[in-house]
């Protein structure tokens, strides 16, 4: 991932994951799967090696990768974005969000 071209600091995911406190409850509970480290100078928690996305940052990633795949359809959107990041209804959302474009109907 190029951190020039995504959409959201580490500074930002640092602080949201830190105020997320169902996220910091995952961290304790689930140890093998929950990793934090430092990451850019920042404290950042990660789901088997994805950075978790917080609930307010969701859609406009999906909107961003979007962009950047060209309405290639709601596969390669999933493909793509969760090489890089996790948030549990990933999926889900990102099939929701591409029933509202156009473009990306003609690729399902
Ligand atoms: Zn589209």
């Amino acid at each position: 991932m190029e951190i020039e071209q995504f959409p959201l600091a580490f500074a930002i995911i640092g602080q949201a994951q830190a105020d997320d406190k169902k996220l910091q409850e995952m961290l304790n509970q689930f140890p093998m799967e929950y990793k934090q480290c430092i990451d850019h100078e920042q404290l950042i928690i990660y789901f088997k090696n994805k950075i978790v996305i917080p609930i307010e940052f969701q859609t406009r990633l999906i909107e961003w990768y979007h962009e950047q795949l060209l309405n290639r359809g709601v596969l390669p959107l999933i493909e793509s974005i969760k090489q890089d990041v996790h948030w549990k209804t990933m999926a889900k959302d990102i099939a929701n969000f591409t029933k509202t474009c156009k473009s990306c109907q003609v690729f399902k």
